[in-house]
């Protein structure tokens, strides 16, 4: 029997929603292998939470995950707690402790959808984002001064580090090594921000040479995000820093259907820690509360979770069940389309999921 213990952390707004069809997803994937088991522990760490305790997670909140072999995120955010302290607080300090420094956001669309794109199919649509996840622009070192004075400013510090760059460009090449056409497409600025990104292109131009079979393509960001809309179907592996492969991203949850639709994972390669599974949608108040929240990108993470734990065939039996039910259309919720509740959407999946192993 294989067993797994799970830190799962609901959070806010439509994160819990959407976690409870992943939860019954992973019922019924533990009912439908009969050899693996996943022990849930349920942190109600949110901003609920926060507004009650003064901190987003306890003090010893990270040792507590610590002894988990992977955490489930909904998400986080609410009006009444500032996004930067949510996020500072509870989804950084976890990516950061734990090393978690790859950000692997699949751009797929999947079959029976149409992309926005209106010329570009499926098979134009898929590839994999490689976000770096503990530093860069999202550095927490700068400051504001001469508050209430004409002189006031803000200065953020982007820290990017040889050990920190180089890591997650090997980690991008060795995925495109094992992928059709072997390329890697780099994100950099280095007109525009003369010191981080010279020295990130030229770290790209040192790992590439480790790799001779491994096409590179180094773009400006804002070439490149006009790029995912005009020519997407050239993309196989993008590595982007940590701001880049964020505003990255979100285009390619739109270009594929929508934020319902995205799906992260947060992973320590090394595995010296747990890795992280999470949509990459927010707690999305707008929505919130009205069951209606698409699932998708929250059991999506959880056969990227699968991948990690090196059960292809469970990924796949989880993926062909989100595959069937789009590609039938009937359960679908209102982002796509349809008239579906969250829940109808969840168990039509668990549904295919138990045809699957018939
Ligand atoms: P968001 O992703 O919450 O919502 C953006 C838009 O996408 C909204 O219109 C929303 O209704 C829609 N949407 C998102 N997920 C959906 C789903 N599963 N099904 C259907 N529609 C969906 O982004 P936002 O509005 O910028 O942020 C809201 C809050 O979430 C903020 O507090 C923000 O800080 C937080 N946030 C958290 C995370 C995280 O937990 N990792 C990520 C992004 C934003
Ligand atoms: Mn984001």
């Amino acid at each position: 029997m294989l067993q797994y213990s799970i830190a799962v952390i609901p959070g806010d707004g439509i994160g819990p929603e959407v976690m409870d069809e992943g939860l019954k997803v992973l019922t019924a994937v533990e009912e439908a292998h009969g050899g693996i088991r996943f022990t849930r522990e349920i942190m109600d760490w949110n901003c609920q939470y926060y507004l009650t305790n003064g901190r987003m997670m306890p003090e010893n909140g990270l040792d507590i995950l610590k002894d988990h072999d992977l955490i489930l995120l909904g998400a986080i955010g609410a009006p009444e707690v500032p996004d930067h302290v949510s996020v500072w607080e509870l989804i950084l300090p976890i990516r950061r402790s734990f090393s978690q420094y790859v950000n692997l956001r699949p751009v797929k669309l999947l079959k029976g959808l149409e992309s926005p794109l209106r010329y570009k199919s499926h098979a134009d649509l898929d590839f994999v984002v490689v976000r770096e996840n503990t530093e860069g622009e999202y550095s927490n070192m700068g400051g504001r001064m001469h508050q209430g004075t004409p002189y006031e400013m803000a200065v953020q510090n982007n820290v990017f580090t040889r050990y920190g760059t180089e890591r997650i460009l090997r980690y991008a090449y060795a995925l495109a090594e094992k992928r059709p056409t072997k390329s890697v497409t780099a994100a950099t600025k280095s007109n525009g921000i003369n010191h981080s990104m010279p020295f990130w292109d030229e770290i790209v131009k040192e790992i590439s040479l480790e790799h001779p079979d491994v096409r590179t393509n180094l773009y400006h960001i804002d070439a490149l995000a006009a790029y995912f809309i005009t020519r997407p179907e050239t993309f196989e592996v993008v590595v982007a820093s940590n701001l880049f492969g964020d505003i990255l991203t979100d285009l390619g949850a739109a270009i594929v259907g929508g934020l319902g639709l995205a799906p992260s994972a947060n992973i320590n390669p090394e595995r010296q820690y747990p890795s992280m599974f999470e949509p990459i949608h927010g707690s999305a108040p707008d929505i919130a509360g009205k069951g209606i929240a698409n699932p998708i990108a929250q059991v999506w993470s959880l056969s990227m979770m699968m991948d990690h734990l090196d059960l292809p065939e469970i990924s796949a039996l989880i993926m062909n069940a989100i595959e069937q039910v789009v590609q039938e259309g009937k359960v679908l919720t209102p982002d796509l389309g349809g008239k579906a509740t969250t829940r109808e959407l969840g168990d039509e999946i668990v549904r295919h999921i138990y045809l699957g192993t018939r």
